[in-house]
């Protein structure tokens, strides 16, 4: 009786979905990081739970860092609890007076890209040396002193007790497109031409692509994730990066669809000719993009097919005509080995960052 009731409640009979995420290839793709900007020290962006694929699950694939670079106070308490006792660098710096605490207790890097900031800094007693990246706003207009008052910036941070190294950072805007760094390049050089101190400028874009911005520091994320910043322009295999997030699910139902008969809400996919579809057990709540149209590329049993007819909450369908063996059961690979996650994001619109943050907390997801 409790055996039965021990198997009703057993937690490792899930619903046929999973993520997996790639250590290897983490590590390998660190080193296309490092192969590119061979002069430079490395902030392994983390941010959003490792761009969706869990902090614990990224570290050990990415633990040859210099540093790594998040948003979150949390994450930055997890990668100590995981051990790590070097750099860690705050993005976007502490947002509240009481934050300073946590940053001078685990020993953090921070952004300084605000005077309010600075009036925190100042009236904020630490315990040990703080190193912080101060940052100018050289275009983007997101964060950062102009570049007229960066200098001056400079001097007020450096006179703070407690204000160690100052290294001076900025961030592009189209270090992946047309327009390219050089207009922020020089607007960074003008604001900072008589303040000295190390460069931290490039994410993985301007690391890939722009060798005159790397500087002492860069600051890679995507690219540790296997997924091109030029998406399906310069793709990730022609950069040497590996897919490091595979969202694997299953084949729960057959139907036999006859010429003329609709598939999922709306009816928005008709049969053409009788044919196969599967039903796979990942929708939109486990993270797969509702907006991904009839055709967007999908594996069955490895075997490349597309998706037809509406995403729904927990479900989508596939058409299976090239893979007439596939029963229940056959694996479904949603993005990852196989299946660039940047050619997934290109069909719905969207981009590989995207869809690998937004992998739900429902999906378990463990590193292999
Ligand atoms: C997210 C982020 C990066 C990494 O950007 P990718 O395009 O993912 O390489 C670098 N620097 C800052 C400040 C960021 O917020």
């Amino acid at each position: 009786m409790l055996a039965q009731l021990l198997l009703r409640f057993d937690p490792a009979m899930p619903r046929p979905i999973k993520a997996s995420i790639h250590t290897a290839a983490l590590a390998h793709n660190l080193d296309v990081a490092r192969r590119h900007a061979p002069n430079s020290k490395v902030w392994a962006v983390v941010k959003a739970n490792a761009y969706g694929h869990g902090i614990e699950n990224a570290y050990p694939g990415l633990r040859d860092t210099d540093g790594f670079g998040l948003l979150d106070l949390d994450e930055a308490v997890r990668l100590r609890e995981l051990g790590w006792a070097g750099p860690i660098l705050l993005l976007e710096g502490f947002f509240k007076p009481e934050d300073l605490a946590i940053v001078d207790k685990y020993g953090l890097t921070t952004t300084v890209h605000s005077d309010e900031q600075l009036r925190m800094l100042e009236t904020t007693r630490l315990t040990k040396p703080l190193n912080i990246q101060l940052k100018m706003n050289s275009g983007m207009n997101r964060l950062g002193f102009a570049p007229e008052r960066f200098r001056a910036a400079w001097e007020r941070a450096r006179a703070i007790p407690g204000v160690s190294q100052i290294v001076l950072m900025t961030h592009f805007s189209d270090a992946d497109g047309e327009r390219g760094i050089a207009h922020q390049m020089e607007t960074f050089e003008r604001g900072a031409c008589d303040v000295p101190g190390e460069r931290s400028l490039s994410n993985s874009a301007a690391t890939l692509f722009h060798p005159t911005a790397h500087g002492a520091w860069v600051r890679p994320g995507i690219m540790l994730y296997g997924s091109s910043p030029k998406g399906l322009e310069v793709t990730a295999a022609q950069l040497d990066l590996q897919p490091t997030q595979t969202l694997e699910a299953e084949l729960i139902g057959i139907q036999d669809v006859p010429a003329g008969g609709s598939v999922g809400y709306g009816s928005s996919f008709v049969a053409q000719t009788p044919m196969r579809v599967g039903t796979v057990a990942c929708g939109y709540a486990d993270g797969y993009p509702r907006v991904a149209p009839t055709g967007t590329p999908i594996l069955v049993d490895g075997v490349r097919t597309r998706t037809v007819g509406r995403v729904s909450m927990d479900m989508l369908s596939v058409d299976l005509t090239p893979v007439p063996q596939a029963r229940v059961g056959a694996s479904v690979t949603l993005w990852g080995r196989g299946l660039c996650i940047d050619e997934v994001a290109a069909s719905a619109g969207t981009l590989g960052y995207e869809l690998m943050c937004a992998v739900a907390r429902r999906v378990p997801i463990h590193a292999v």
